[in-house]
């Protein structure tokens, strides 16, 4: 058994679905589950990033983390247009 490890087996984080047969790695103090996403895609991703919310998806809906009010348009502005003076 793995100590101090909070076991995630079968656990599900958004899209994300900690496989229930899955053996978590250990690196750097961190264990990573081997998760699969609902678009069908597999990663290894860390317990606490899973259990803090981080991490929802694989990266297909990255919208769904609030990464987008960061990536507000920046220079985008519309330029107000000159009017033309009458005359
Ligand atoms: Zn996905």
């Amino acid at each position: 058994m793995l100590r101090g490890i909070h076991d995630l087996r079968g656990r599900r984080f958004g899209r994300l679905v900690v496989m229930v047969d899955g053996e978590p790695e250990v690196r750097n103090r961190n264990a990573y589950w081997p998760c699969v996403c609902d678009s069908g895609t597999r990663k290894v991703l860390r317990g606490c990033d899973l259990l803090r919310g981080a991490i929802v998806s694989c990266g297909c809906q990255r919208a769904d983390t609030g990464v987008r009010r960061n990536a507000a348009r920046k220079g985008c502005m519309i330029a107000p247009r000159a009017t033309k003076r009458d005359g």
